[in-house]
């Protein structure tokens, strides 16, 4: 069975989706579903953190959804990768039974990539050049986590005329964050919420197409659904793109590849 391998309810502080609409959902998709809600220790420092904390409380967790844990419903988390949550992910991880640990860049320097405050001064060259360095180092220094969230992340909210990715611009930058991918087997996640644009897929190929030769085997797909209607969206043109590339979707149950 596909599994949706990336979505939020309303334990994540930036979603109010019922766990029970989740799952009416992907049983008429006919696909599994895993809940991957925030944990971005870091945020604690963010002038935003009155209006969200991205804490996950793992009691709270388990025992609100424990008994819907199943062969369609896996239970994992998304860590936000920084360079003052390590110790804390890395704890979080060891003391809890999660299906699927995903590690994301959401902040960088105490900046949250999703507000505007990030990108000042930045040409988009920068922007994007530090946003690749902090994802590689971050792989290394978190080796614990089973794939890498959304690597287009930063396109959903650059404030360039042109978000995408360049690959051949951006090459050295990119193969350091897939070469510690690998060398620390973690797994690429393709993200599908952008996928319903054509752009956003030529610019994704050629990453996907570097990680396939540089010799990554598996993808897990995710929509990042935060709403029941975005669940399984694009999987289409992701499983599409998978094939074309030679790559295996997979999903992770305690902790160990799924096929
Ligand atoms: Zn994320
Ligand atoms: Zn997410």
């Amino acid at each position: 069975m596909i599994f949706d391998a990336h979505t939020h309810t309303e334990i994540s502080s930036d979603s109010e989706m019922k766990a029970a609409d989740a799952l009416n959902v992907a049983e008429k998709l006919g696909i599994g579903i895993i809940f991957t809600e925030h944990f971005d220790f870091d945020y604690r420092q963010s002038v935003h953190f009155k209006d969200m904390d991205f804490l996950l409380d793992p009691k709270e967790y388990f025992s609100k959804y424990e008994s819907l844990r199943g062969d369609r419903l896996l239970l994992g988390i998304e860590v936000g990768l920084t360079s003052g949550s390590i110790e804390a992910n890395k704890q979080i991880v060891a003391e809890n039974p999660f299906d699927q640990v995903i590690g994301s860049i959401h902040a960088i320097d105490g900046y949250d990539i999703y507000y505007p405050e990030y990108y000042e001064g930045k040409s988009k060259d920068e922007a994007f050049t530090d946003y690749f360095q902090a994802m590689a180092a971050m792989i290394k220094a978190n080796p614990f986590i089973d794939i890498l969230g959304h690597i287009d992340y930063m396109c959903r909210y650059a404030p360039y005329d042109n978000k995408e990715i360049d690959y051949n611009l951006h090459h050295e930058a990119i193969d350091a964050v897939l070469r510690n991918v690998l060398e620390t087997d973690t797994v690429m996640e393709l993200n599908t919420r952008r996928l319903y644009d054509r752009t956003a897929v030529e610019a994704l190929m050629p990453i996907y197409k570097r990680y396939r030769d540089m010799g990554g085997r598996y993808i897990t797909i995710g929509s990042d659904a935060h709403t029941e209607e975005n669940i399984g969206m694009n999987f289409k043109v992701a499983l599409d793109l998978a094939e074309h590339l030679n790559l295996q979707p997979v999903h992770f149950k305690n902790r160990k590849i799924e096929i």
